[in-house]
């Protein structure tokens, strides 16, 4: 059993059928890219596991379990991923250690004292245990962001799903955030990463998964996707001919 098992995976928004039957299994400890055009459907399928989405049909589990569209297996299952994205959507008025606690104390209940020693012990994983006491506007967004890791990481999750994490950033603050990432792929956190950074792609990840007019048009290990593309489409988006 993989840790994440998506089985013909279709969903649309009205009569736009948005993903048209994603397969896709995740093993524990995978660290995957999914690169493909704006608009091929790489963040409703971020979604879809994360169950901000509701799919269409077919079928996603992880660490075995069912997402099922009611509302208890849909809070369950958020607890097992955890998502960051492009905005880093901290609480402003909250300290950097009061947003990482929030979500512990506030969605798995955790005893505030526990909640605040997690928060601590991530924030030293992100190299921010030094700003526990700031507020996010007195950091930068490469900051923030780590503090968004940060807070996904303290509800322990299983894997975790990044929505183009670097794209908001400064091209000066996109090396800390990789690098954050780079080191939770090796200590063998499993990581689905809708990205543009193809060279981190090449470099950390296992495999790139190609998504095209929502489909899974071409998937393998890195070095494969890129220096051997075999369909036109992904040929023309990474700019070979
Ligand atoms: P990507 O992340 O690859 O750019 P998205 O998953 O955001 O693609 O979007 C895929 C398609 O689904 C786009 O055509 C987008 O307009 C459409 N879409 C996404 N979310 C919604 C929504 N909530 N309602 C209607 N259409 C949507
Ligand atoms: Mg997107």
């Amino acid at each position: 059993m993989s840790l994440i098992e998506i089985t013909e995976v279709r969903k649309s928004f009205g009569a736009t059928e948005v993903l048209k039957g994603i397969n896709l299994d995740v093993e524990a400890g995978e660290v995957i890219a999914i690169i493909g055009k704006s608009g091929s459907g790489k963040s409703t399928l971020l979604r879809c596991i994360n169950g901000l989405e509701t799919i269409t049909d077919g079928s996603i589990s992880v660490a075995g379990a069912q997402l099922l569209d009611d509302e208890v297996h849909l809070k369950a299952l958020r607890l097992k991923v955890g998502m960051i994205f492009q905005q880093f959507n901290l609480f402003p008025h909250l300290t950097v250690g009061g947003n990482v606690v929030l979500s512990q104390t506030v969605v798995k209940k955790t005893p505030k004292a526990e909640a605040e020693a997690t928060a601590r012990k991530m924030l030293e994983r992100v190299g921010l245990g030094h700003r526990f006491d700031a507020y996010p506007d007195e950091l930068s967004g490469g900051q923030q962001q780590r503090v968004a890791i940060a807070r996904a990481l303290a509800m322990q999750p299983a894997a975790l799903l990044c929505d183009e994490i670097t794209s908001a950033l400064d091209p000066e603050l996109v090396a800390e955030v990789l690098a954050v990432v780079r080191e939770l792929a090796a200590e063998g956190m499993t990581l689905l990463m809708v990205t543009h950074e193809m060279k981190f792609a090449r470099d950390v990840c296992n495999r790139v998964v190609f998504m095209h007019q929502g489909r899974v048009h071409e998937a393998g290990r890195p070095e494969e996707v890129f220096a051997n593309p075999q369909t036109a489409e992904l040929k023309q988006f990474l700019g070979v001919n």
